[in-house]
């Protein structure tokens, strides 16, 4: 590639980038400053990946850093699990936040913020049970009204409030509001409740807090004790930014600035941590990192790379608008990486024995390559013998024409190995083939071959010798439709029964003795797989990530 079309292939920026160029060249910053606030009720998955790399992408770009926030304000469903999962998952796609910070441990200055704001007779007590405050609000065409605890004094909402922290009420018997404008054309304005009362135990603060602040004062806050210059969230966020905006000027507070990008859905899969959550409480796959989950560890899991990972999000970009992205691109990103890295390998998943009834000696030594993609992948040795293994599915008692496997007085080369004939089918007394007798051409083995003969088929094989028995998974798709949550019934009702194959026995190449979960491997014709955690020394088991092709763009509407 010449130097004009690199310059043409930097991508064109997107608008964040545009928004961050433009502040730093007006001298607005200096610098920038990004959090990622994820709620830990759950692991992270591919869409939270998105704004991560954005994220974080922004100041590895542009300068500045990046704080990790959790946005704990929600003690029922949060949990320390998730904390560590989450800071595992963002530091394995390759990112490193600068501060780690819980909005938990800004409760005392929230509780600072909606005084004064009581204090300036802008926030009130609000008796109303939620149904009454639903119902006073209005419609965006119609105006709400206010009610009369609107009109309690300083005072009142200074004593009741600080009765509702000290725990002198129930749940949702009182509320503490924002005293904006009921008749604002945003229903957000309309008086959003700063404060609701939650009798519960938070996983940090333990059981001091009676109130927890509601999402629009935790989250513009947070950002501005942080000194956040850009806070980046999702669309459906828009509607909040005026309540963002409001409550930072009337706090007098670091003016932080909200923009929204759109949200990164997956087909084939659901995204929301609670339905995420369902389908592990609901046992439909094993656990929050099963390889068929969106989430970041069932992804690492299933072998996908952190590069691949960052590829996808890259390839996808950053809009505003929402869409769901084809699960093939991400499976193309996979291929397109591990291809350059995964070590090939050769495992027969259902083996048919060959004999090779002229081969003299015990055996030999060959070598076959590791990664044909990379000059500096090195060789490994393989062992040959006259006892081999290759796939049933190999080999035809009886082929149609252009068949290039094997056949009955049919030559094929071996991997990496020599040319072989099937010269005798050998059955059982049922019928089921259980050996084939083949010949082998000594002078055409691989790289120094001078038999002249010309092969169309190459096969993997494994020596019967020395193979090692493992387990591979072979995983698909956990939905057979594109989104399931826009379907009739149940998200449930869309499961693929046949998202996950287990061949119990295949039979590996004694290199894959050596495997670790962090290798990536081609097994050769097969696809792409890796270690799974779960695995021993003496049961060794394989997930499937990617097939080596798209089967399912070819299966059409499948
Ligand atoms: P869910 O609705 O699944 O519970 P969430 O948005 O509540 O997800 P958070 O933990 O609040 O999850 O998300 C942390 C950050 O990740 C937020 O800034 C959020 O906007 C962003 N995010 C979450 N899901 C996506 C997605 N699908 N695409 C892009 N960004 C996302
Ligand atoms: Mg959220």
């Amino acid at each position: 590639m010449n130097g004009e079309n690199k310059a043409e292939e930097q991508k064109s920026l997107n608008f964040l980038e545009e928004i961050v160029e433009a502040d730093l060249a007006s001298g607005k910053y200096k610098s920038i400053v990004t959090r990622f606030p994820p709620e830990p009720n759950g692991y992270l998955h591919i869409g939270h990946a998105s704004s991560i790399c954005l994220n974080f992408g922004l100041t590895q770009q542009y300068g500045g850093y990046t704080n990790l926030r959790f946005d704990d304000t929600n003690p029922v469903t949060e949990d320390t699990e998730y904390v560590e999962s989450i800071k595992q998952d963002i530091q394995w796609l390759g990112f490193q936040w600068k501060n780690e910070f819980y909005a938990s441990d800004y409760f005392d200055q929230l509780y600072a913020f909606a005084i004064k704001l009581i204090n300036e007779g802008l926030a009130y007590v609000d008796d109303s049970t939620s149904e009454e405050i639903a119902a006073q609000k209005g419609t965006p065409t119609q105006p709400g009204r206010r009610n009369q605890f609107a009109e309690r004094s300083v005072a009142e909402n200074l004593e009741l409030f600080e009765a509702m922290r000290d725990g002198k009420y129930k749940d949702g018997e009182k509320v503490l509001r924002a005293k904006i404008d009921m008749a604002s054309p945003n229903m957000i304005m309309r008086d959003p409740i700063l404060y609701r009362i939650k009798h519960a135990h938070h996983h940090r603060t333990g059981d001091k807090w009676n109130i927890y602040p509601m999402y629009d004062f935790a989250h513009g806050q947070s950002d501005s004790i942080e000194h956040i210059t850009h806070s980046v969230c999702t669309m459906e966020f828009v509607p909040h930014r005026e309540v963002y905006n409001w409550l930072i000027e009337k706090l007098e507070i670091y003016p932080s600035h909200q923009y929204e990008f759109a949200r990164r859905n997956l087909s084939h899969t659901v995204m929301s941590k609670r339905k995420l959550l369902q389908l592990v409480n609901e046992q439909y796959v094993s656990g929050w990192d099963d390889p068929r989950m969106p989430t970041i560890s069932g992804l690492r899991r299933r072998g996908y790379t952190p590069e691949s990972i960052r590829d996808f999000t890259g390839r996808i970009g950053v809009g505003k608008r929402d869409n769901i992205v084809e699960l093939g691109l991400l499976e193309f990103c996979a291929r397109e990486h591990l291809n350059k890295i995964a070590l090939r390998r050769m495992v027969v998943f259902d083996p048919l024995k060959v004999m090779l009834t002229n081969y003299e000696g015990t055996g030999e030594l060959l070598s076959s390559e590791n990664n044909p993609e990379d000059a500096n992948g090195g060789s490994r040795e393989i062992t040959f013998s006259n006892e081999l293994y290759i796939e049933r599915e190999d080999f035809m008692e009886d082929p149609p024409k252009k068949y290039f496997r094997l056949a009955p007085g049919k030559q094929v080369r071996l991997k990496s190995a020599y040319i072989i004939q099937c010269d005798e089918v050998v059955k059982d007394e049922t019928g089921n083939i259980v050996q084939l007798n083949c010949t082998y051409f000594p002078n055409s083995k691989s790289g120094e071959d001078t038999s002249g003969l010309h092969v169309k088929g190459t096969l993997h094989w494994v020596n019967a010798k020395d193979c090692i028995p493992v387990q591979v998974n072979e995983y698909d798709r956990l939905f057979t439709v594109e989104n399931p949550s826009d379907e009739e019934g149940a998200f449930t009702d869309y499961i693929n029964k046949d998202s996950l194959k287990i061949v119990e026995k295949a039979w590996a190449e004694p290199a894959l003795k050596a495997a670790v979960v962090t290798d990536r491997f081609q097994f050769l014709r097969k696809g792409y797989f890796t270690l799974d955690p779960d695995s021993t020394a003496t049961h060794l088991i394989f997930n499937r990530t990617v097939t080596l092709k798209d089967s399912w763009a070819k299966a059409g509407s499948k």
